[in-house]
């Protein structure tokens, strides 16, 4: 029989903090310049010069620590963690150990139901240096580009607590908007500001101890993370049920062929002798740089995904959206739950039909011109205006979004553009009448096969009669009256 095996999953990920200098030097942060034109002697590593600690980053650091519910220590020590190689010029890392930013933490995420939820636990989240880049050019030799030597990276590291490849992307997706709303991070994957490794192990089911580990580093995707932690299952499954034992080792995710691949065996923990900075003072976690890392809890995007779903009666799938970050320029990155919001409760706007606007028409606006939505005059009462004739029947859905276009596309007052393009509703009796008998006239054939019967004919006529009106009648009493006039022949009073 062959065991069942459950798998544990940690998560570590590195993301840039958005600073403009680097983590102990004033070299700059900027991405894609030549080579090793943003260094220094300290980012190169030259004996005798010293660290300085970035304060922006601290304060970034921390406060992804609160977004995360961390625990927040008095103090945070830097630490040296020593290991040779070549994109490391000092010889060790600086980064922290004993005493990191925030430890037992959790995050808050939408669940599989839409519903807010306590996610899965933080261990610790940290501050370090980046290490510089290599560039294998195969006989050419390797190159190094160390602009990226002391970039501040903050460290996040999950408890082993995820059990699937879904539930990993979920937590990463998750993180990645926390760190982009919030300021801290552009936690861009292909840019290599947002990295992250995992290390999997499987243990038989009921057993309570936990299997060895193994790493998974090059994941560049979430794609990348989901497929990585499905081969490893499978992979380390057969191992186990061969009667064999996982050896400790760090693999890497080769995209071309889908699987992880041996990178080597694993060294242990110790083997980097870490120690305290000595060139760096401990850093006293209170007073200014608490109240500078200060934030409103309610801004976590989860937490305004939960409220617009909750409160507003937006659909998952649109505050999902709202909340991704698209839509708005950078600066502005709240803008569109904000807009629906204001649109709702200060100018009475209904909430799903309001959402659905902005998640069709608004969308479709951003994505055919380029331009954001707090870039146009569209201002949350004008939508709201919009929605309220919709509820009065004075305009047509059809109609409000063309509207709604105009709108977006050049500015105005929606009283002059819905009657500037004719577009308010015909909800007056006697002028319905008078077109659903001109357009009866006009088609006495189909009129005929729907007296004989055919019912269904009736909705041509009801196609007819919209064009007739440029779509300016109400489709549903035109539907009425046709039904009327043709089947309970009114049509001779
Ligand atoms: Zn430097």
């Amino acid at each position: 029989m062959i065991k069942d095996y459950v798998p544990t999953i940690g998560i570590e990920v590195h993301t840039q903090l958005k600073t403009d200098s680097k983590m102990f030097c004033g070299c700059s942060t900027s991405f894609g310049n030549r080579p090793n034109t943003h260094t220094c002697p300290v980012c190169l590593g030259m004996p005798g010069s010293l660290p300085r600690v970035n304060r922006k980053a601290v304060v970034l650091g921390l406060k992804a620590a609160r977004a995360l519910h961390c625990a927040i220590p008095p103090i945070a020590q830097f630490a040296r963690k020593n290991y040779f190689y070549p994109d490391l010029p000092k010889g060790y890392q600086i980064t922290m150990y004993r005493f990191p930013l925030g430890t037992e933490g959790h995050i808050d995420l939408m669940n599989e139901h839409d519903k807010l939820s306590k996610g899965r636990g933080i261990e610790r989240v940290h501050l370090e240096e980046d290490t510089a880049k290599l560039f294998h050019e195969g006989a050419a030799g390797t190159y190094i580009d160390f602009n990226r030597a002391g970039l501040p990276l903050l460290e996040i590291v999950s408890k082993p607590e995820i059990s699937s490849g879904s539930e990993a992307v979920r937590y990463l997706k998750e993180l990645k908007r926390l760190l982009w709303f919030l300021d801290i991070s552009d936690a861009n994957m292909e840019e290599g500001n947002l990295r992250c490794e995992l290390n999997i192990s499987l243990s038989p089911e009921d057993s309570g101890v936990l299997g060895t580990r193994v790493e998974v580093k090059n994941l560049n995707s979430f794609r990348a993370v989901e497929h990585a932690i499905e081969f490893e299952i499978k992979r380390q499954t057969k191992i186990l049920a061969g009667g064999q034992k996982i050896r400790m080792e760090t693999r890497g995710w080769d995209e071309n062929i889908d699987k992880t691949v041996h990178h080597r065996f694993k060294e242990t923990v110790s083997e980097y002798r870490y120690f305290p900075e000595p060139d760096l003072p401990n850093l006293t976690l209170e007073g200014d740089i608490m109240n500078e890392s200060a934030f409103d809890l309610n801004n976590i995007p989860a937490r305004r995904v939960s409220e617009l779903i909750d409160r507003f009666g937006v659909p998952p799938f649109g505050a999902n959206l709202m909340m991704s970050g698209t839509g708005v320029s950078e600066e502005n990155p709240y803008y569109m739950a904000d807009f629906l919001i204001e649109a709702i409760d200060r100018h009475g706007a209904q909430g799903t039909q309001t959402a659905n606007l902005i998640t069709g028409t608004v969308f479709e606006f951003v994505n055919k011109t380029g331009r954001m939505l707090d870039e146009t005059d569209l201002t949350p009462k004008m939508l709201a205006e919009i929605t309220k004739m919709v509820s009065r029947d004075e305009l047509s859905i059809t109609n409000a979004k063309k509207a709604l276009n105009l709108l977006l596309e050049h500015g105005g007052k929606v009283k002059d553009v819905v009657q500037r393009e004719g577009f308010v509703q015909v909800t007056d009796e006697d002028e319905l009448v008078t077109l659903v008998r001109e357009v009866m006239e006009e088609n006495e054939q189909i009129v005929e096969t729907i007296r004989k019967g055919k019912e269904t004919a009736i909705g041509a006529l009801v196609g007819e009669a919209m064009k007739k009106s440029k779509g300016q009648a109400d489709p549903r009493r035109v539907n009425e009256l046709l039904t009327e006039l043709i089947l309970f022949k009114r049509n001779q009073t």
